[in-house]
C-alpha cells in the first residue's frame, strides 16, 4: 500500500509501505477525505510554530516516517478482536488525542482531559495514506447525513467546540469573532446556536465576511478598512463585546494576523467580560495585563471536548445548524494530490480558499 512519510523538511514522498498491522483494541481505516491541517502545513516547511520543533526531532530520530493528516474521515474495513464502539463498513472521525488511561485524569474518569497520551498526526500516523490504523476509541461514527468532505471537518470543528465550551456564553450576550477563517466561522455558528445574540465577525478579506455574513453574523467589520475596536464599541453602545473570540493570529508568513488580535481583543471586549483565544498565535504576544486586571477581564483557552460534546457536533452538522460545506473549495482527487493539498493550505489567502484543500483519497464502491 502507499503512504505519504516525510524524509525532511518540506521532503514528503509517496512510498511503498507495509498494510497495519491490526491490534485488539485498534481498527483499520481506510481514508475518503483527508485535509493537512494548517499547522501541519506550517510544521511541514519548518515554520516555527508550536510542535515544530518536536517534528523536527522526530524526523531526526525516525526519517522517513508517517505524520500529520488527522483531519480526516474514513471508512472502517478492519476491527481488532476488543473492539465493540465501531463495526466495519461504518464511517468514521477521529478525534487527535487518545487518553493514557494511567494519569490521574484518566483513572479520575476524565479521560478526554488527558494530556499524555498519543495524538493523532504525531505518535499516530493520520489519513495520508491508503490504509491507517488507530484505536477504536477515538472514533465518532458519522451518520450519512454527513459527507464524506463535512466528516474530514469534524475533528477542527470539535477544536471550535472546546472554545465555545470555554466561554459559556449566556443567552443574548454579544459576540465578537476575530478571524473569519474556518475556526471563527465555526465559532459563529456554535455560538449562534448557544443562544448569543449580535454576533459581530471581524476579517479583512471580503470574501471571507461575505462568507461571515451567510453563516449568521448580524454585523461585520473588514478591519482592512475601519478600526475594528472602534467599529465593535460603535456596534455594542460603547460598552464592547460580552464575548470576543481570538481566531485570527499566526505567522504572517502564512496570511495569518500575526500577535496583534490578542491586544485588540482585550480592547474591543466589556469590562468584566471574556477573551477566548481559539488561534495558535506562534509567537510571545505583549498586552497591558493590569488594564486587564483593572477591569476584571476573564481570559480563556480552550476547554476538552468530552464524548457528548463530539457528538453535539456532529449532530450539528447532521442536521445542517453548523454549515461546513460553504467552506470547502478546494477539493482534490487523488491521493497523489496531497503535496499539492499542503501548498493551497499554506497559501490560503493566494487560492482565495477558507478551509483548507481537501484531497479525496477514496470513494464509496461496489466492493466497499
Ligand atoms: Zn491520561
Amino acid at each position: 500500500m502507499k503512504a505519504w512519510r516525510f524524509h525532511g523538511i518540506g521532503d514528503m514522498r509517496l512510498d511503498e509501505v507495509p498494510y497495519p498491522e491490526l491490534k485488539p483494541d485498534w481498527v483499520i481505516l481506510k481514508p475518503r477525505v483527508v485535509q493537512p491541517s494548517v499547522s501541519e502545513a506550517q510544521r511541514a516547511v519548518g515554520l516555527a510554530i508550536s510542535g515544530t520543533e518536536t517534528f523536527k526531532k522526530l524526523l531526526a530520530e525516525k526519517a522517513p516516517i508517517a505524520l500529520f493528516g488527522h483531519e480526516f474521515c474514513a471508512k472502517v474495513v478492519e476491527v481488532g478482536a476488543d473492539v465493540t464502539n465501531v463495526r466495519v463498513g461504518e464511517r468514521v472521525a477521529v478525534e487527535s488525542r487518545v487518553p493514557c488511561h494511567q494519569c490521574r485524569l484518566c483513572l479520575g474518569g476524565s479521560p478526554w482531559l488527558c494530556r499524555k497520551g498519543p495524538s493523532m498526526g504525531r505518535h499516530i500516523a493520520g489519513g495520508f495514506a491508503e490504509y491507517t490504523t488507530v484505536p477504536a476509541e477515538i472514533l465518532e461514527v458519522l451518520p450519512e447525513s454527513v459527507t464524506d468532505n463535512e466528516g474530514a471537518c469534524i475533528q477542527p470543528l470539535t477544536g471550535a467546540v472546546k472554545s465555545i465550551a470555554a466561554a459559556r456564553i449566556q443567552l443574548g450576550d454579544t459576540v465578537a469573532v476575530i478571524g473569519q477563517g474556518p475556526m471563527g466561522l465555526y465559532c459563529l455558528q456554535l455560538a449562534r446556536v448557544s443562544g448569543a445574540g449580535k454576533i459581530i465577525g471581524v476579517d479583512v478579506r471580503q470574501e471571507s465576511l461575505a462568507l461571515s455574513r451567510q453563516l449568521g453574523a448580524d454585523y461585520t467589520v473588514n478591519a482592512r478598512e475601519v478600526d475594528p475596536v472602534k467599529a465593535v464599541l460603535e456596534y455594542t453602545e460603547g460598552i464592547g463585546a460580552d464575548v470576543v473570540f481570538e481566531a485570527a493570529g499566526g505567522s504572517p508568513q502564512q496570511g495569518l494576523a500575526g500577535t496583534t488580535t490578542l491586544p485588540q481583543a482585550m480592547a474591543m471586549v466589556r469590562d468584566l467580560g471574556k477573551v477566548v483565544q481559539v488561534a495558535w498565535i506562534g509567537n510571545s504576544v505583549t498586552c497591558p495585563i493590569d488594564s486587564w486586571r483593572e477591569r476584571g477581564i476573564t481570559y480563556l483557552t480552550s476547554e476538552s471536548c468530552p464524548p457528548k460534546l463530539t457528538k453535539w457536533a456532529v449532530h450539528l452538522v447532521a442536521t445542517k445548524r453548523v454549515q461546513l460545506a460553504p467552506l470547502i473549495s478546494h477539493v482534490l482527487e487523488g491521493l497523489d494530490k496531497v503535496p499539492e493539498a499542503f501548498h493551497i493550505t499554506s497559501h490560503k489567502s493566494e487560492y482565495k480558499a477558507t478551509n483548507p484543500a481537501q484531497v479525496v483519497v477514496s470513494k464509496w464502491d461496489s466492493s466497499g
